[in-house]
């Protein structure tokens, strides 16, 4: 039986990744600071732990033959965009990536993935909603529009010069807003599509919800299957990366909104007010995906906005229903 390890199995893609490991018949330890919220635990071993201190990383990868590290401080706009948090987020996740890796080479692991994001990208290339280029290639010269995206192309070239160095097999990929059922969906580190699901799920009839920005931004979502399917695929392939894994159905926020309303089958408007918003335009590029991993995506954003909407408005019920 394998053994694999799964850094950040208490959150949303670790969840949903330690399942899939399950499925294809691996053996799995977790680690993270906190439990999945949602029940979404499925680990043999589940380590509360926290990966800034070397120690912990050093115990977590023993025995194990590959690593996903998916730990972050991470969040959605009004968490990684307002800027309040850009010293703890570098640093906290550079130092769980800067553990991991250098104790899972110690270990003699032989395969580790590494989730980077497509905030790395470069803000020039993304001040045209309608025509934003995220191909692989377009990474320099870099200009991130955060702290967030300084710290994934930092720790990307970190696990690179690890395997150029010590010869361990690095896998990384570049996430495009990834969402699901089982994600953080309230409490400020929500990301869009929870959040427009939220919104959606708890207005009365008749009344407004607010996105913020003008509404014209404009950005692409994958589903939480597909991009699980397609970590494993380059986990099993002889390509390194990086490579995008995301959706190229782009759409504008205020579209995406109207599609949640669309699903509620509520009558809301938009109140398109202030807020954190990033770059303008994000698309995903997967002709690199494609061509070495054959991969594309099963699920249109509808189809995984459905799934989505439900699970958080069944949520969404219950948190009314203790509060009264
Ligand atoms: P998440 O916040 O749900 O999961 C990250 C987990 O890491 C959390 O459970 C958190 O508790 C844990 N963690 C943070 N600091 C830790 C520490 N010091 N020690 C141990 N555990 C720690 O986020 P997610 O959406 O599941 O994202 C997983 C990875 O994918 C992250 O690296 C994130 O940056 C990357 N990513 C996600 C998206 C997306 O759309 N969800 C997009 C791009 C990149």
């Amino acid at each position: 039986m394998k053994k694999a390890l799964v850094c950040g199995a208490g959150g949303f893609i670790g969840g949903h990744l330690v399942k899939r490991l399950k499925a294809e018949g691996f053996w799995v330890r977790g680690v993270d600071l906190k439990e999945n919220e949602y029940g979404n635990n499925m680990c043999d071993e589940f380590i509360l732990g926290d990966l800034r201190e070397p120690s912990v990383a050093r115990k977590v990868v023993e025995g194990i033959e590959e690593v996903y590290q998916l730990a972050a401080d991470m969040g959605g706009a009004g968490y990684i965009f307002t800027g309040e948090h850009d010293a703890g987020v570098m640093h906290n996740s550079a130092l769980c990536n800067l553990n991991v890796l250098d104790a899972a080479e110690q270990a003699g692991v032989k395969k580790i993935f590494y989730s980077s994001s497509a905030c790395m990208y470069p803000e020039y290339n993304q001040l045209d909603p309608d025509n934003p280029k995220c191909s692989e290639d377009s990474a320099y010269p870099a200009a991130p529009d955060s702290e967030y995206g300084w710290e994934k192309l930092f720790s990307e070239r970190l696990y690179f010069a690890y395997q150029r160095n010590t010869g361990i097999d690095v896998k990384v990929a570049r996430f495009h807003n990834i969402f699901g059922p089982q994600g953080t969906w309230t409490g400020g580190k929500e990301k869009a599509p929870a959040a427009m699901c939220r919104k959606v799920a708890e207005a009365e009839e008749g009344s407004s919800i607010e996105v913020w920005g003008d509404g014209k931004q404009t950005r692409s979502f994958l589903y939480i299957d597909d991009c699980v399917e397609a970590v494993r695929r380059l986990m099993e392939s002889d390509f390194s990366g990086p490579v995008n894994i995301g959706s190229e159905e782009m759409i504008s926020i205020n579209d995406f909104a109207r599609m949640a309303i669309d699903i509620s089958g509520k009558k809301l408007s938009i109140k398109n007010i202030p807020g954190p918003t990033g770059v303008r335009g994000r698309n995903s590029d997967n002709k690199l995906i494609r061509e070495k991993l054959g991969w594309e995506p099963q699920k249109t954003l509808r189809q995984g906005m459905e799934l989505t909407f439900k699970w958080i408005h069944a949520n969404v019920q219950k948190a009314a229903q203790e509060v009264s």
